[in-house]
Order: C-alpha cells, then structure tokens, then sequence
C-alpha cells in the first residue's frame, strides 16, 4: 500500500536532464519549494569531467541506461547480417541513454549548436492555434533566450561583442571552440601533416563545391568576393578565433588551400542562422571556462541548489513508477527509492535487489514530466494518458485518450564514413581517451589537467561542414559532417573502447538534419515500470519519408564525403569494412543507399509528446504552454515536445525550451521577478 502526506512541494520535476534540469532550477530561483526526482545518482568520475572521454561516459556503468531499439520492423532487417550494430541476444541496436544529476547531458558529446528559425516559426504557428496573438515562439524572441542563457567564452570578455553575432554572455551555459581550447601555436610546432590534409581537404573541397567550378571563369570571381565579404562582416574572424598563427602560415598552406582559412566560422553567429549559410566552421562545446570540464544540467542545478538550497530538493535514486491524478488533476507521484531498479539500468550488471516499496509525494501545484523522449510516454502511459487501447491493453485505467503519447518518434540519420590512412595519426600517440589503470600514464590527460587545454579539453571533433543537400524541405542547410579522428559507427555495446583501438582511422560523420520521417513509436511491452518500454524507429521506407528525401540527402552525404577524401589530392583512402560485409562499392548510387539504411543510426530522439494544434487531437499531446492536453497541473518538458525534429543537435534547443516552459509556468502561478530579477534568477519581467 502506497503512503500519502501532506504536500511540501509546490512543483515535482521527474528527471534532471535537458528539460528538467533548467526548469526544476528556474522554478527555484524564483522562490518556490521544488523538488526534483531523479533516477540516477551523482557520479562523477574522469569520464563524466574531460570531454574527450564522453565515449567512456556512455558506457560508464553508474551511468548508463542501455536501450536496444529497433530501427525497422522487418524481421530480416532485424539481423546483425543487416546491420552490424545489431545484438542478436538483446533483439536490438544499442541506444544509450544516461540515468544520473543531469541525464543525457552528463554523457553527451557536449556540442551546442544553435537551431534554425523555422524550428520556432513551426511552434509559433501552432501556438497560435490555442492564441492568435501568441508571438512567444517568434524565432527573434527565443534567440533572446539563447542570449540569456549561454556565457560565450570564445569571443572573450575583452573581444568584441558584435550585436549582430546575438551571443551571451552572463549565462550558465558556458560555450568554448577548438582553437580556444587548443593552443594553435603548439599545434604548428609539431604538427600532425595527414591530419592536417585531412582537415584542409575537406575545407577545400567545400569551398570547391560551394563556390568554385573550375569549369567556369567566373567561379575563382566568386570564390573571391566570398572570402572578402567573410572579412568584411566578420573582420576580427582572425583575432577572434585564434587563427593569426595559422593565418601567417598561410603561404605555405597555400599549395593546399588557397585562403580558405578565412572560412572557419562560428556557427551559432545569428547572422548564420539568418542567412542560411554553408561551409565550414568550428564547433562550439560547452565546457567549464577555467578546468574545461563537461557543463551540463547537473552543473547548473547544483549552482541553484549552493544558492537557493531550502528552495531546491533533489532526490536522487528515486524512480517515479506513476503519477497520481484525482480525476484529471495530476496531484502527486508514486516512486521507489533504490539504486538501478530500471532494467535499462541493470543491463549486463551485478544489480541490488529491487526495493519495491512505493511512496507517493503529492504536491501544491503541478508535476512537470522531463524523463527524455522514451520515458516520458512511457510514464504517461503507465499513469494512464496515451492511446485509450494501449493503455487499456495491459489493464491501465485510461484517464485521458491522447493518441499522440509515444507517436510521432523522430531521430536525425547519421552514419560514420570511416577512413584508413596510411600512418598512425601522431598527434594521437600514447593518448589513452579513458581513465588510466593504474601504472597507465597519459599526457594528454596531465596536460588537461596542469593546463586545461589539449585535446583532452575538446570532444575530438576536429571541424564541421554545413549543408544543403538538393532534397532539402527548405533554406535551411540539412547535413551536418563532421570530423574525427576515430573509427566510430555507431553504439554497439563496448563501442568506447574501439573508437581509439586503431591510431590511423578518420570518421566523417554525416548527420541528416530536419528528417521527414515521423513514423516511430514509443508503446508499452507491460505495466511493469521498471521494463523497458517497445520502441522502434521506422525508418527510411518503413517510415513516413514518403518521397524518399530523408535517404536520398544521406547518399548525397556520404557522395560528397567520398569525393573529397578521394579526390583532391588526400590519400585514396579505403572505406573500412563493417563487420561481416563487404564495404559498398562508392560509384554505385544503390549500394550506397543500402548501406545507408542498413548501419545509419540516431540519439536525437524526439517528438513522442509532442506540442501539437488546437484542433488536431490525434497529433497533440500538448498545448504550446507545455500542458497535456486535458489534463490538469501536468506538464512535460523535454525532447519529446519538438512537434518537429529542431536543427542539427537537439540539447541546446532543448535548454531553450526549458526557459520557455519556465516562463509559462510561472506566468500561470501569478510571479513577479523580486529585486528585477536580479536574485539569481535569470528569467526576465513575466507580465
Ligand atoms: C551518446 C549521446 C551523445 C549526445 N551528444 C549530444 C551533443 O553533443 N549535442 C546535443 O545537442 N545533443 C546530444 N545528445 C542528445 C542530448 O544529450 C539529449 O537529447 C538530451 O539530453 C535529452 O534531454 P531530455 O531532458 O529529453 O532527457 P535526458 O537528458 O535523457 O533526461 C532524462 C532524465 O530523466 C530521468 N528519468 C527518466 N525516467 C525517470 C523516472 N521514471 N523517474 C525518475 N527519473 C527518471 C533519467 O534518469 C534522466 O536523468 C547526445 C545523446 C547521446 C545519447
């Protein structure tokens, strides 16, 4: 029998990750009693703190959450014949996920790139539906939040800070870039020459294709008034991002590239984001300025909790199993406290036996969902909101009929394009990317450690290019590759400790943005909380990509990914074969496309509660102020919201919405900013 009490809290956040975090922070900060429930715990460990090592942190075992999803519903795709990442004996391919203070930004790969406007005017035409006078979804309104909360430390406190550029700079998100957290100099000293190819190549080659047809004259004309209205927009682009000594040396790259140095950019410039651009830039993270540790959630609720801790309560190693609703109010939650109680929390582990002892907290005014785009349905539905038969299938009582819960499941593509060169890569000798055993040394990890900087103090994502790809749905750029220098194809279980297993492997990972596919779903397997819940992505041509764009932008992807590693002037370099397969012969259009669709994967996950228009039920689980529709004192904030995939990565417009939803629920509870907002809050007049 579950034990009731008195409510203590005004607001129960369920998850500490990107949702969760910020707004059980913000709700804090304004002066309401919170208490945030959290699976996991707080631990913390060299693969949590060095971004490098954010593999490692996938596959720590106090962290991870192991879930094996289906990408297809065909039995024959469902075969590690198929697809390599497959494991036969879990009947899935690996998705990790991280139960700890701070969810899947305590293991996540740290990048913050900024979303494009269309993914806000999508919402802002929604939210309009519920008010026609709505203008807080406006692209330019929410750029405002961005503002609020990132501290850009790459333009420098003393550099200048361009308006147009629409940076923060007082906020907890604090964003550096490569060339600030490698000294340049150290990197001309001894410089990795392939390495160095590889990087210039593809720099080249994207200029080349932008901008530059040896077949016509006028090409090298407009290749040059690129270069020069780069410079002139941008003219401390130089000092800004630390190229001077790469820049002088500019005239013995030359015979590698010409002036395309220039090119490196900041891609969450808003000017970016205006126009729509291509090309290559640099890739902002989001470490601590000082130590360069990761910066996630968890850093930022803990900074609330030192400054308003009666405020702030967080219960760690407490699972929410129900919410508790009389009629359709949410009025509390039922949870258990223990350790590793969720399966995907006890995979391939020595687990402590369940406490199966459930506790109900009630609370004054509301429950806000934030468990990440597979849990969140999963708990509505347990709690019986979802699809009246689902829910019903396992002997739930349904108490609202939301057919949106657990539909609509969205990921972005990616797929790894590995490469082998020749030599080992010599900036990456005797670098360990873990935790040393004992006896191990590692100077990579000292130098982070004496100094902050190094490869370590990067993710190892060495630059990324910006696409449009010919099957693009509108302006907006849709392919995202990047470069590495590892051999990563996926998640498959013990993936970590392979990216480095071999020194002379490079991946170009091509990411499709904006896919169109829709067709994926979240569904209950029982009524047991702690069993994971079905889940399959339905992709490519099981899914809602009717036309085919999704795949045929892919091939597009890796074609140019082909072509500039083979083509200009770089090594010839062999593709590395999946396991049991042949690598696809790259001249032929179909052989790509298979390959695509058998090894592409995703961990984006999104869209399975889904902010949707006042007059389609079946595709709302929400109203544009985070509300389950027909529910009372209920909300969800977290992936599962976008109605749309945001962008090219998904946890920075995930913070974003957070401040959104922060904003909604304390404009509903009547508050007004104390001293102006100026007490620890970072939330601006509400009125
Ligand atoms: C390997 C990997 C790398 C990534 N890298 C990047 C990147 O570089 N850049 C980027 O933009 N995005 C990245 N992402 C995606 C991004 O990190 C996630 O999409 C984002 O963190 C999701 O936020 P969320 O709030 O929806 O869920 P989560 O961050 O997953 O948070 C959910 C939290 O809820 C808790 N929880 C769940 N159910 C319950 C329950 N019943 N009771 C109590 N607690 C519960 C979980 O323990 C978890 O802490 C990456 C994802 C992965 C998997």
């Amino acid at each position: 029998m579950a034990q009731e009490q008195q409510p203590q809290f005004d607001y129960v956040v369920v998850g500490s990750g990107g949702g969760g975090g910020p707004v059980a922070a913000n709700l804090a900060s304004a002066g309401f009693k919170v208490l945030l429930i959290e699976a996991g715990d707080e631990h913390e460990n060299l693969s949590y703190q060095v971004p490098a090592f954010h593999g490692q942190a996938t596959e720590d075992p106090e962290m991870r959450w192991d879930f094996f999803v289906q990408h297809y519903s065909a039995p024959e795709r469902n075969t590690d014949g198929y697809d390599s990442k497959y494991v036969t004996e879990k009947k899935g391919v690996l998705y990790p996920r991280a139960g700890t203070l701070g969810g899947c930004t305590g293991h996540h790969a740290l990048i913050t790139l900024y979303p494009h406007n269309s993914d806000w005017e999508e919402i802002s035409r929604i939210a309009k539906t519920y008010d026609p006078t709505d203008e807080s979804w406006a692209p330019d309104r929410m750029r405002r939040i961005f503002e609020r909360i990132e501290r850009c430390g790459y333009l420098g406190e003393q550099g200048p800070k361009d308006v147009e550029a629409r940076h923060g700079f007082s906020g907890w998100l604090t964003t550096e870039v490569l060339t600030d957290l490698i000294d340049p100099e150290a990197l001309l000293d001894s410089p990795d020459l392939q390495l160095l190819q590889t990087v210039i190549g593809a720099v080249h080659a994207t200029i080349w294709d932008v901008d530059f047809n040896p077949h016509d004259p006028k090409s090298l004309g407009r290749l040059l008034d690129r270069l020069e209205s780069t410079l002139e927009r941008a003219p401390n682009l130089k000092q800004l991002f630390k190229l001077q000594p790469l820049v002088d040396k500019k005239a013995e790259l030359e015979a590698h590239v010409k002036g395309s140095l220039n090119q490196f950019l900041d891609p969450n410039d808003y000017r970016v984001t205006l126009e729509h651009r291509e090309g290559v830039f640099l890739i902002p993270i989001s470490v601590s300025p000082d130590e360069r540790k990761r910066v996630g959630t968890r850093e930022r609720i803990k900074q609330v909790k030192a400054r308003f801790p009666e405020n702030l309560t967080i219960w760690c190693n407490s699972f929410v199993t129900r919410i508790v609703f009389e009629g359709n109010k949410a009025v509390g939650v039922e949870y258990v406290n223990s350790q590793k109680y969720y399966d995907a929390a006890r995979e391939d582990r020595s687990a402590p036996p369940r406490n199966e002892e459930r506790k109900v907290e009630r609370v004054k005014r509301e429950v806000v969902v934030a468990g990440g785009s597979f849990n969140t349905p999963q708990l509505l539905m347990l709690s019986g909101i979802g699809p009246k038969e689902q829910v019903e299938k396992y002997k739930i009582k349904s108490v609202i009929d939301l057919p949106a819960v657990g539909g609509f499941l969205q990921d972005r593509y990616e797929l790894g394009f590995i490469s082998e060169a020749p030599k080992n890569y010599t900036i990456l000798s005797d670098y360990l990317f873990r935790e040393p055993k004992p006896g191990e040394k590692d100077a990579a990890l000292d130098q982070w450690k004496a100094t902050h900087n190094g490869l370590y103090a990067t993710n190892g994502a060495v630059l990324c290019v910006i696409r449009k790809s010919s099957h693009r749905a509108d302006e907006n750029p849709d392919l995202f590759i990047f470069g590495l220098p590892a051999a990563f194809k996926g998640y498959f279980p013990g993936y970590a400790d392979t990216l480095e297993q071999r020194r002379n492997r490079f991946t170009w990972a091509i990411l499709k943005g904006h896919t169109r596919n829709k067709g994926g779903y979240v569904r209950l397997k029982s009524s047991d909380p702690f069993e994971r819940p079905e889940i399959n992505f339905k992709y490519f041509d099981e899914g809602t990509d009717e036309g085919g764009d999704d795949l045929a932008a892919m091939v597009e992807g890796v074609d140019f990914v082909r072509r500039f590693t083979s083509h200009l002037g770089l090594h010839a370099l062999p593709l590395v074969a999946q396991k049991k397969k042949h690598p696809p012969d790259m001249n032929d259009g179909y052989q790509i496309s298979e390959w695509v669709k058998q090894e592409a994967w995703g961990h984006h996950a999104c869209g399975t509660c889904r902010i949707g228009p006042k007059d389609k039920p079946d595709e709302a689980a929400l109203d544009a102020d985070f509300k389950v529709r027909g529910a009372e004192g209920l909300r969800v904030v977290d992936a599962s919201v976008f109605p749309s995939i945001p962008g090219f990565f998904i946890v920075t417009p995930i913070y974003m919405i957070a401040e959104k939803a922060s904003e909604s629920i304390l404009k509903d509870a009547g508050w007004k900013p104390r001293d102006g907002g100026q007490n620890g809050l970072n939330l601006p007049e509400i009125g």
